[in-house]
């Protein structure tokens, strides 16, 4: 083994940063892995106004900056491009792999959050990158004065597509209910825009193209009406999302839908490993309840570290 840490946190976004500002804050040695940069998914997010303390709003990236930099600040280790490629336990330890190498940790925080899922629908591996996309804030731009569809009612779908105006000539939000999920206050600023319009009680069967780009999506109606064809020039799909578990598929317990089982005080199923965040279930996916899954996560790593040394 290479080093022994008191705390591994694994994942960078909101959850695992704060993890790591709280961790270092108590002078445990804390590193956070990611496989990317800091940030998470908020590094995607044009634009965050429910995260208290910030009146106007801030821009996503912005926010995933300040974290970072706090906790850095407090000493808090940030590995990035480096995956934890697997954990296991050792007694009451921890050996996680990262590039190949052993390193060992005295408790985990598994921050590892969430991605969006697919449609699973014929066009749509074909068609991504060419038309096809999970993230308005990276393609909008190639959609200037097109036309695009935004599938799923959630706040996703529903802020992408409130990004997607900028560039795009319409955007048309598909829901398969005729009543959306998002947050009334998304909704209100989505009713107010003459760009987006909504095609409700439908679902995309299909993504159709033509040259190798998206032209269309395929509609059927939830409601028994005739299939459509809608033409766009681009579809960004925000149908929820998977968890991110494979690094504990074979570790912990995991709920139906794949999210790790949590307490109120986010252990898992296994003494000394700890989740917070998207990947946690029963989370609120937003970022102020990742910042305190983290926050709790770190300060119960310190707590079972404690009880471990008290019992050498
Ligand atoms: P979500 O809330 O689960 O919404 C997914 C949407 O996609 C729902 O409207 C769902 O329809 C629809 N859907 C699911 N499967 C589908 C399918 N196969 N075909 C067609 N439509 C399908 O997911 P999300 O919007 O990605 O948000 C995830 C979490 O992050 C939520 O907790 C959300 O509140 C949070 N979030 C918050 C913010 C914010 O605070 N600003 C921003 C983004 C995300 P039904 O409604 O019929 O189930």
């Amino acid at each position: 083994m290479t080093e022994m840490l008191d705390i591994a946190v694994i994942g960078a976004g909101p959850a695992g940063m704060t993890a790591g500002l709280y961790g270092a804050r108590a002078r445990a040695r804390t590193v956070v892995f990611d496989k990317g940069l800091p940030g998470g998914q908020i590094v995607s997010t044009e634009w965050v106004e429910n995260y208290p303390a910030f009146p106007d709003g801030i821009a996503g990236p912005e926010l995933g900056e300040l974290m970072h930099k706090q906790a850095e600040r407090f000493g808090a280790e940030f590995r990035t491009f480096s995956p934890v490629e697997s954990i296991r336990t050792a007694g009451t330890d921890f050996v996680l792999t990262v590039d190949g190498e052993e390193v060992g940790a005295r408790a985990v925080i598994l921050a590892t959050g969430a991605v969006p899922k697919k449609l699973g629908v014929p066009g749509e591996a074909e068609y991504t990158g060419r038309g096809v996309s999970w993230c308005a804030t990276c393609d909008g731009a190639f959609f200037r004065d097109k036309v695009v569809c935004v599938v799923g009612g959630g706040d996703s779908a529903l802020q992408e597509a409130l990004f997607l105006v900028k560039f795009a000539s319409r955007v048309h939000v598909i829901h398969r209910r005729d009543e959306l999920r998002a947050t009334e206050c998304i909704q209100e600023y989505c009713f107010l825009d003459d760009k987006i319009q909504f095609v409700f009680s439908r679902v995309v069967t299909e993504i159709v193209g033509e040259g190798g780009r998206v032209t269309g999506v395929e509609l059927a109606s939830t409601k028994g009406e005739p299939d459509i064809l809608l033409p766009v020039d681009g579809a960004f799909i925000f149908v929820g999302v998977d968890p991110v578990n494979e690094l504990v598929v074979e570790v912990a317990d995991l709920d139906a839908g794949g999210f790790v089982r949590v307490d109120h005080n986010t252990l898992t199923s296994v003494p000394g490993l700890f989740a917070a965040g998207d990947i946690s279930n029963g989370s609120l996916k937003q970022v102020v309840t990742a910042a305190a899954g983290g926050a709790s996560a770190a300060f119960e790593a310190l707590r079972f570290i404690e009880a471990k040394t008290r019992d050498v």
